[in-house]
């Protein structure tokens, strides 16, 4: 988007506070649920129109949901709240001494900045693998990979070159965290019940679907959701290469540090996430690493004072967490309630409360049937834990309509082993495609 700061934002001049909330993900939403109904201005920012529902993004990658059922609207979530609105924008600048933040769409001032940015791929400094590999952060990217799937198979059908088939229908997944392991098994169930029907003159057998990764799989989970997810994935056909860096890859070559190397048309890099950080905070609050913001236990960014972060980009070192809370919706989602209740506070002469994570547990779909759960008192694997993962995802969707769409969808494809949106509807033009 082009920057143009003398553009006017459009907001009413309050007496009212303005917390200015750049970011409407997981942690964004829940400060706005609990500002609703209070003395504040409330001005939620973001570069996307929707929330984005990102732990099933792979679901959309592979063909089982459509990407509407994932994302909300952001103007329904501030809809008929006085005092409340949306702008569609993206931050680039926040001037600290002005207390105003820069946009594409113009300049605004702000009494309380909330910054929840969410996080980016990272592809630690390896441009070529940044050039070349598929991410899966945004419904954007999970279209361009479920386009780039399916053009693979529909090039493999036609090519009489050897090698170029099996290049089509080898897919290299970087990362075994709950991305890759989720979307390695997703391919799996495609491989076995969708592919062979679809392209009955297509040896699907010669699919490869390989995740590679440092150390064990899901290695944020127990050992015993690692072993079990390993097992899962082993008897769906997957490989599994551990200890393992996948260190380059041209398009087609895959290199590792190892003797290990692939030959393949599709890498899906899942093998980590960085801060999204936005230009104008200085000094010991922006960990440079890990592109994380600095917060102290009331996530408030070190060194400033009406300035906040929350989710994937605060890092608030505790005991427990001496790197920072793991980056996931459940962090996010307690720190913007959190935060919310801190303003009112705050706003009230009250007293404030540090913040202190619930952790309620982790958990991973291998496939149909198969799920990994961690609880903290109970850690349980198979059908049952497959049947939690899919009640829990389902009533975390936000909105009444995504539920009921994603939930017919799993129904219909259940019973029906199917997936049937696996449409190439905005066709992925692969620019570093190889030609043979
Ligand atoms: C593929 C995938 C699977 C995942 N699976 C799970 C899972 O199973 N369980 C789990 O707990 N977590 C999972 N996560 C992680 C979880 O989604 C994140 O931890 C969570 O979304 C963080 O919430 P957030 O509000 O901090 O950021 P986000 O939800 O990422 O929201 C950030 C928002 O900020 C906006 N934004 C960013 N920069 C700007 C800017 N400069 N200007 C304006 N707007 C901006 C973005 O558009 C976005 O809407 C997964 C993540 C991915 C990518």
């Amino acid at each position: 988007m082009e920057l143009d700061i003398n553009k006017n934002m459009n907001i009413a001049k309050t007496s009212l506070p303005r917390v200015v909330i750049i970011g409407g993900g997981f942690a964004g939403l829940a400060t706005i649920n609990g500002l609703k109904d209070q003395e504040v201005q409330v001005v939620l920012i973001d570069k996307h129109n929707y929330h984005t529902f990102q732990p099933l993004l792979y679901q959309v990658a592979t063909g089982g949901l459509e990407p509407d059922s994932i994302a909300y609207p952001l103007r329904k979530v501030i809809k008929d709240i006085p005092n409340f609105y949306f702008r569609l924008a993206e931050v680039s600048n926040i001037d600290t001494n002005k207390r105003k933040i820069h946009t594409n769409i113009g300049k605004l001032k702000y009494d309380y900045l909330i910054i929840a940015t969410g996080s980016k791929t990272n592809y630690f400094g390896n441009t070529n693998i940044e050039k070349f590999s598929m991410a899966m952060k945004n419904v954007p990217q999970s279209l361009n990979l479920r386009s780039l799937i399916l053009e693979n198979f529909e090039d493999a059908l036609l090519t009489s070159n050897l090698e170029e088939r099996n290049a089509l229908m080898n897919f290299v997944i970087v990362g075994g965290g709950p991305t890759g392991v989720e979307l390695a098994g997703a391919l799996a169930e495609m491989k076995k019940g969708i592919l062979p029907k679809d392209y009955p003159d297509l040896d699907i057998r010669q699919m490869q679907i390989n995740i590679v990764q440092g150390g064990r799989l899901l290695k944020a989970m127990s050992e015993k959701a690692s072993e079990k997810a390993e097992d899962f994935l082993i008897k769906l056909g997957v490989n599994i290469y551990k200890s393992v860096h996948v260190t380059n890859y041209d398009g087609y070559n895959v290199e590792t540090d190892t003797d290990l190397a692939f030959k393949s048309c599709t890498v899906i890099w899942a093998a980590g996430v960085s801060g999204e950080l936005i230009n104008g905070l200085e000094g010991e609050c922006v960990i440079e690493r890990a592109a994380r913001i600095k917060v102290d236990e009331f996530n408030k960014v070190i060194g400033y004072k009406n300035i906040f972060a929350i989710g994937d980009i605060a890092c608030m070192d505790t005991k427990e967490f001496p790197k920072g809370h793991p980056m996931m919706a459940q962090p996010a989602i307690q720190q913007g309630k959190h935060l919310a209740k801190n303003l009112i506070a705050q706003l009230e002469n009250k007293d404030i409360r540090p913040f202190k994570y619930n952790d309620k547990g982790s958990m991973a779909t291998i496939g149909r049937n198969k799920a990994v759960v961690d609880l903290p008192k109970w850690k349980f694997q198979g059908v049952f834990a497959w049947f939690v993962w899919m009640f829990v995802h389902l009533f975390s969707l936000i909105g009444f309509r995504n539920r009921a769409v994603v939930f017919f969808n799993w129904v219909y494809n259940y019973i029906r082993f199917d997936r049937e949106t696996r449409l190439i509807i905005r066709p992925f033009k692969n620019k570093n495609k190889q030609s043979f």
